[in-house]
């Protein structure tokens, strides 16, 4: 019986692994940086608004005093108006790979590498990396954008 010294080669050429080339790619511009750092902002100023409306409940229930309801009730009205400006800031901020909006959080799966700090939601995490980091990733596409040129 013949052997075939070129199938052997082609065996153990099969046994190792492939080396995988990793290339670390430079974050991709996000070309509405300004309109989406707005956004941002307004997003969590929403959110503040909403931790001083549960201080201002807490701070009533405690000292009896209804002017920190009253506070509460204007800080609720802020949460309101600045979350339907923001919303509709947003809508117009889409992700340019995956055309889905990048300051909505649905309830569709999100990408592996998407960021979620504290397990407070992508959103928020979104929100935190455009404000703190200039940078952010797509929370259904994982793609990097960083808003500096
Ligand atoms: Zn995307």
């Amino acid at each position: 019986m013949e052997s075939y010294p070129s199938q052997s080669v082609a065996l153990n050429v099969m046994d190792e692994p492939a080396p995988v080339l990793v290339r670390k790619r430079r974050p991709r511009h996000f070309l509405n940086a300004r309109l989406l750092v707005l956004a941002s902002l307004m997003r969590l100023a929403a959110w503040a608004s909403l931790a001083g409306f549960a201080w201002c409940c807490v701070k009533m229930a405690v000292t009896k005093d209804q002017l920190f309801g009253y506070y509460g009730l204007g800080l609720v009205g802020f949460f309101l108006l600045v979350q339907v400006v923001a919303f509709a800031m947003s809508r117009s901020l889409s992700c340019p790979l995956c055309h889905c909006s990048v300051l909505h959080s649905k309830s569709c799966r999100k990408h592996q590498r998407a960021r979620n700090y504290f397990h407070l939601g992508h959103l928020f995490s979104v929100v935190l990396d455009v404000l703190f980091r200039r940078a952010f990733s797509c929370m259904y596409c994982g793609t990097e954008f960083r808003l500096k040129k």
